[in-house]
């Protein structure tokens, strides 16, 4: 049996980590994690987790590391993570990938990039399912029918944090916390670097090529 891949996906807000993590998913035959859909659901469902972490997101804040660490912790030592993963999310300061390490070795990074105003001009457009987070781009890659998601058939909505102020917010932390996490994966070996500024289509071709 071919080794673990245990993947992380790296890039700002809509840089098309979701986009990519589907179709990796699908194609590797892996369970994509993403952080952001895990506490959507636990606010839909008001858990505990759920009510704790609403604030930070609807201020377009991190939630708490030892929060979401024990989460992540939890959720890839699953049985199902054995063959590998793919994560979307997280780490997303040198705390989590610290926390991370303690857990497993990571395999690949795709760091993917996209300029600041790119990232604005996509989060306007972006809707995502209400029931799973799938993620659409209203002109680049609409669901079929208006407002309905392929996949599971749920509503199509936009997030209450893709408001222009949040995702600011969103893309400072992105720049001042989470990329300079690439030094510490640098030694690793593990970066794959990926212009996200192509077509959905030639993302994934260049995604699936540096895991080749
Ligand atoms: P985006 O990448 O567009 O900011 P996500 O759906 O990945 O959106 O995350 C939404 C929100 O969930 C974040 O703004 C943050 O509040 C919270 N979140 C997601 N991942 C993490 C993480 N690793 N650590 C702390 N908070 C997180």
């Amino acid at each position: 049996m071919a080794d673990a891949k245990r993947i992380l996906l790296f890039g700002p807000q809509g840089s098309g980590k979701g986009t990519q993590g589907e179709k990796l998913s699908e194609w590797l035959k892996l369970p994509l994690i993403v952080t952001g859909n895990i506490f959507r659901h636990n606010i839909k469902e008001q858990t505990e987790l759920g009510v704790l972490a609403k604030g930070y997101i609807n201020k377009g804040e991190l939630v708490p590391d030892a929060v979401t660490n024990r989460m992540i912790g939890e959720r890839i030592t699953q049985e199902d993570c054995a063959q590998g993963f793919i994560l979307d999310g997280f780490p997303r300061n040198l705390v989590q990938a610290d926390a991370l390490d303690t857990y497993v070795k990571i395999t690949d990074l795709m760091h993917i990039s996209i300029p600041d105003d790119e990232a604005v001009r996509r989060i306007a457009n972006r809707r995502t399912c209400v029931d799973q987070g799938h993620v659409y781009h209203l002109v680049y890659n609409p669901p079929k029918q208006e407002g309905i998601c392929d996949e599971d058939g749920s509503a199509l909505e936009q997030r209450k944090d893709d408001t222009e102020e949040s995702l600011k917010k969103r893309l400072g932390i992105y720049h001042s916390e989470t990329e300079p996490i690439l030094d510490h994966y640098r030694p690793y070996g593990v970066i794959h670097d990926i212009d996200g500024i192509a077509s959905i289509e030639e993302v994934w071709q260049t995604v699936q090529a540096s895991l080749q």
